[in-house]
């Protein structure tokens, strides 16, 4: 390629790249070019959860999206070798005989993202992967401000409908190889409104703080969590059979009860439904919907399972809005 055709291709790229208006739509994007080029048998990205300089600290979850979380075991040898080492940017190195490159953005988001591009390019095609994560890492900080809660550091409703998007196709294609069930769930704090009419808004912020942060520890890292506004937060809970679905919602449920938050004593409904990839996404909110309603009409601070509800209440309730 003469030098005029690389700077035009580099034009060409970053226009392209910038295009894209969603982090999932860029990363997608972004994988794709990468396996383009000549020499590279792979590109997968992954979040970086917890600390790489120990065994028990580092999780990491892969995209585009496994709910399970053993195929993240794949690479998780190379990932402990390699993340201490990484200070950020784009490093080449060899694992076990295999050439890789590593592009690696620390800076401005959470959690840290990564992309492991496996095989080795030739030297120009390397200059232009350099320029594709200097645009990739800028993009990415400012989609993740956008698609976050600045209170929480959640991501917000607008990431939920993508999120949720994703998981239902994810059901709907893995029908030969399934695994568990995921678990749309909705949770709304009690008499919130008592909160900040009592202690002040400042006080309700520090609340949904201390909520939001447990809610981040009781889940696992491959459930996904978001704040959908006001104090309702959704989860999406994956990889769970019906027992287990319940036994996580009660044991956040309960760590709700046993926190002092700044407020004093705080309870939570929560209602939830399983995620039939059949149903389309907004019914299944909406069913969870109905599920954290009827736990709000009968007393709150409770768990209810939209598929246990006696099909009476859920056609009498039908016409009823929560939000
Ligand atoms: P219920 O048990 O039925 O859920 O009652 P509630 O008081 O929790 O619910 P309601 O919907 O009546 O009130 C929610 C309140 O949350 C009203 C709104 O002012 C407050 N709120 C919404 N967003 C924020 C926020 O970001 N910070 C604070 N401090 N308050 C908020
Ligand atoms: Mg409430
Ligand atoms: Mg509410």
């Amino acid at each position: 390629m003469s030098s005029d055709q690389h700077i035009k291709k580099a034009f060409e790229l970053s226009a392209k790249f910038l295009a894209h208006k969603s982090y999932n739509s860029l990363t997608h994007a972004v994988l794709h070019y990468f396996c383009s080029l000549e020499g590279v048998s792979e590109a997968v990205s992954y979040e970086i959860f917890g600390d790489p300089n120990s065994e028990t600290g580092l999780s990491i979850r892969r995209f585009p999206m496994t709910l399970d979380e053993s195929y993240s075991d794949r690479n998780r040898d190379l990932m402990l070798k390699a993340l201490p080492k990484s200070k950020g940017g784009v490093t080449c190195f060899k694992f076990k005989g295999d050439d890789y490159i590593l592009l690696d953005i620390t800076k401005d988001v959470l959690p840290r993202r990564i992309i492991l591009i496996r095989g080795k390019v030739s030297s120009s095609d390397l200059i232009l992967v350099e320029g594709v994560y200097g645009i990739y890492a800028n993009q990415v900080s400012l989609l993740d401000s956008k698609e976050r809660d600045n209170l929480t550091g959640l991501p917000n409703r607008q990431t939920m409908e993508f999120t949720l998007n994703d998981v239902v196709t994810f059901h709907r294609n893995n029908k030969l190889n399934p695994i568990k069930p995921s678990w749309m769930v909705v949770l709304d704090i009690d008499h919130f409104k008592k909160i900040n009419d009592t202690f002040g808004h400042l006080y309700g912020d520090e609340v949904l703080l201390h909520f939001a942060d447990l809610l981040k520890k009781s889940f696992r890292h491959t459930d996904f969590l978001f704040r959908y506004g006001g104090e309702e937060f959704v989860a999406i809970v994956n990889n769970a059979n019906p027992e287990e679905a319940q036994q996580i919602l009660e044991r956040f449920h309960q760590a709700v009860q046993d926190y002092d938050f700044p407020s004093g004593k705080v309870t939570v409904s929560i209602g939830y439904t399983q995620v039939d990839p059949v149903t389309p996404p907004l019914l299944l909110f909406e069913h969870a919907d109905r599920a954290l309603y009827h736990a709000k009409h009968n007393g709150r601070n409770m768990i209810v399972n939209f598929e246990d509800m006696d099909s009476q209440v859920r056609v009498h309730e039908d016409d009823i809005e929560l939000f």
